[in-house]
């Protein structure tokens, strides 16, 4: 087997200080030990979250905070506005409607973000909605919605509720939670945050708490009222993924003393070199609008006649670069490359690298290097 190069957009590549962590001893999670651990851990998220808002940490995958985000807030028959760009807008509109919210939705094309007008539009002619559901970066598409647009449209009710998808940038993408006065972000450890996956975590504001007074919906695991209260006895209300807590402080404390606005930095540069690299292939295609694109994932359609689920097979075997496929309608249609985490430059030229030779392979010569020069031109340009 090569050696692995995992560039998905989760789960991402885990430093070998975090993996480390985990081979720690196991604690009682209802000691001191933890109850430390569990404080260090909400702090570093808050710096983060660029938020003062409380922070709860679940166990459970970035679509339990989803979840959660759903099930603490509304009631039976409220209605909410979800923006749906792909999957992930998707299953925030499915899980409304599992809990017997009245949804109404805006859908995108595939590659397009959600534009300012149609989201003033869609409010005002659904005036009762509660709560907007937003994907920040949806990543079945590569599209990051422009939040400093859409957030002030949202809150020109200021009792309107804003509920963002974080889960594949937060960390990678800035998110300034406060500034832009987000009730609820949801995220999970397996993306930006350079963790394993096993923990999602959700900020949630003053009124978010307001909202969760009057709320009936059915809830048990994911109580955020009950997370709340054992935070503040520095436990959590049943038994967490413990050693994910102990990689968690670690990252954490990695990416903020990396300075998270190097961290953005980092990110973009990423994306513009893959971005431009499949532009200079030629028969590669970006499937994402420049406008939205993404620096945490890029959605790219192969030239007629190449599956792209062959493609990754082949770059998988022969160069150990793994690479995602598509999701929902894209499925078959695109492959994608993940840059966002633990990923550098280097990553990015081997990935490019083993794009075109297997291009190459399958007959399309004359391609070889055409991607990987420019994404080098880039990446010296900024080096210092
Ligand atoms: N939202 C977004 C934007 C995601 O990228 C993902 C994971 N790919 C999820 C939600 C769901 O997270 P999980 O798979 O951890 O449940």
């Amino acid at each position: 087997m090569p050696k692995n190069f995992l560039l998905i957009p989760g789960p991402t590549p885990v430093p070998q200080d975090v993996l480390l962590e985990m081979a720690r001893e196991m604690i009682n999670h209802r000691g001191s030990e933890f109850a430390q651990i569990l404080k260090i851990n909400t702090d570093l998220l808050k710096k983060v979250f660029k938020t003062e808002n409380d922070v709860l940490i679940l166990t459970a995958s970035g679509t339990g905070g989803m979840e959660a985000a759903v099930a603490n807030f509304f009631s039976q028959g409220d209605e909410v506005l979800v923006g749906v760009c792909g999957v992930f807008g998707e299953r925030f509109a499915k899980i409304c409607k599992a809990y017997g919210l009245n949804v109404k939705t805006i859908v995108t094309e595939p590659g397009k973000g959600i534009e300012p007008e149609v989201l003033e539009k869609a409010l005002k002619e659904n005036p009762n909605v509660k709560a907007v559901f937003l994907t920040h970066n949806e990543t079945s598409t590569g599209v990051t919605n422009n939040l400093k647009e859409l957030a002030p449209i949202v809150k020109e009710n200021p009792e309107r509720l804003l509920i963002v998808d974080a889960v594949s940038s937060l960390g990678a993408i800035d998110l300034p939670t406060d500034e832009l006065k987000i009730d609820v972000v949801v995220t999970a450890s397996q993306k930006a945050l350079e963790s394993p996956p096993g923990l999602a975590m959700v900020s949630v504001s003053e009124l978010a708490w307001k909202f969760n007074e009057k709320a009936n919906l059915p809830r048990f695991y994911f109580d955020l009222r009950q997370a709340k209260k054992f935070l503040e006895e520095g436990a959590t209300p049943f038994t967490p993924a413990v050693s994910i807590f102990f990689a968690l402080k670690k990252s954490l404390e990695n990416i903020l003393n990396r300075g998270l606005e190097n961290n953005f930095k980092r990110h973009s540069l990423l994306g513009k070199a893959v971005r431009e690299a499949i532009k200079a292939i030629g028969i590669t295609k970006l499937l994402a609008d420049e406008r939205w694109a993404s620096n945490a994932v890029t959605p790219v359609i192969p030239p007629d006649g190449v599956n792209p689920d062959d493609l990754r097979k082949y770059i998988r075997s022969k160069f150990g670069v793994v690479l995602a496929g598509g999701q929902g309608n894209l499925k078959g249609k695109i492959f994608r490359i993940g840059h966002v985490g633990y990923v550098e430059p280097t990553d990015i030229l081997v990935a490019l690298s083993a794009v075109e030779v297997s291009l190459e392979n399958v007959g399309y010569k004359g391609i070889k290097g055409k991607g990987v020069q420019v994404a080098e031109e880039i990446f010296s340009q900024n080096s210092n």
